[in-house]
Parts: structure tokens; C-alpha cells; sequence
């Protein structure tokens, strides 16, 4: 690490410019003196992940069932659409159930919570790019079933 590594607090994600103002920090953490605080953003960060995982699946898939049905392989092509349709809108249902959770939980300003704003935010624009690219898959080979 070089000699200006920020250091951050683990809890609330603030960053100090030493180990010791970290230490010093976290007497008066309000994120670490909190329970509730820190159990309401590690299962919001859980949330986040799952939908992460579910997005980078569903854009592989897509472009695996594109690249299937243009080369004929009908099987393998259905299988991958069909696995993208499946859990497209109960998932979607979950993400802005976690979009509102965090904004619920958004009245405070510390820089871990906001990263996950941020993220919540970008899935909402690649879930929304998702949809496109699943409707197209719906009108140019039907519904995948
Ligand atoms: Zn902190």
C-alpha cells in the first residue's frame, strides 16, 4: 500500500487517511454502534447481490439463446430464452422492492449506503436494457416455451 491508501471504515464505508483515525472513528460510528443500521445494509447488500448475479446470468443467456437460434440450434436456443423469461418478472418485482428499501433507508449519507444506491441504480437501467433485449427475443421467436 502506498503511503496515501486511504483507509475506510468498514461499517459505514467513510474514508480516513490512517488506520488510526479509522480506530478512532469507529468509537463513534453510528452505522457500527447500530444493530439495526447494519443489519437493514448487509441485507440490502445480500438483495444486491443476488440481482447482480441474476443480470450477468440473464445477459449471458440472451446472447447464448441469439447466437443458438441463429445457428439453428432450436433446443438449446428455447432452453436459454425460457430461462431468461422465467424469473424475469418476479425478479424484477425484487429489485424495486430493494430500490425502495434502500431508498427508505437512504436518509442517512454514509458512502456505503451510497454505492448501493448507486449499484440499485445501474441495475435499474440494465434490467431496463434486459427487458428490451428479451422483448426482441419474444417478437422474433416467440415466447420460448
Ligand atoms: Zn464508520
Amino acid at each position: 500500500m502506498s503511503k496515501h491508501a486511504m483507509h475506510s471504515c468498514p461499517d459505514c464505508g467513510m474514508e480516513f487517511g490512517s488506520a488510526w483515525a479509522v480506530t478512532n472513528h469507529q468509537r463513534t460510528c453510528p452505522v457500527r454502534q447500530s444493530h439495526e443500521l447494519r443489519s437493514i445494509q448487509e441485507n440490502l447488500e445480500w438483495k444486491r447481490g443476488r440481482i447482480e448475479r441474476w443480470l450477468h446470468e440473464s445477459y449471458a443467456s440472451a446472447a447464448r439463446a441469439f447466437a443458438a437460434y441463429h445457428n439453428g440450434h432450436i433446443e438449446e436456443a428455447r432452453r436459454l430464452h425460457q430461462w431468461v423469461a422465467e424469473d424475469f418478472e418476479s425478479t424484477i418485482a425484487e429489485l424495486t422492492a430493494l430500490s425502495e428499501g434502500v431508498a427508505q433507508a437512504g436518509s442517512s449519507h454514509y458512502p456505503r449506503l451510497a454505492k448501493l444506491r448507486g449499484d440499485v441504480k445501474l441495475h435499474l437501467e440494465q434490467a431496463q436494457d434486459l427487458r428490451l433485449i428479451l422483448e426482441t427475443l419474444q417478437r422474433d421467436y416467440g415466447q420460448g416455451a
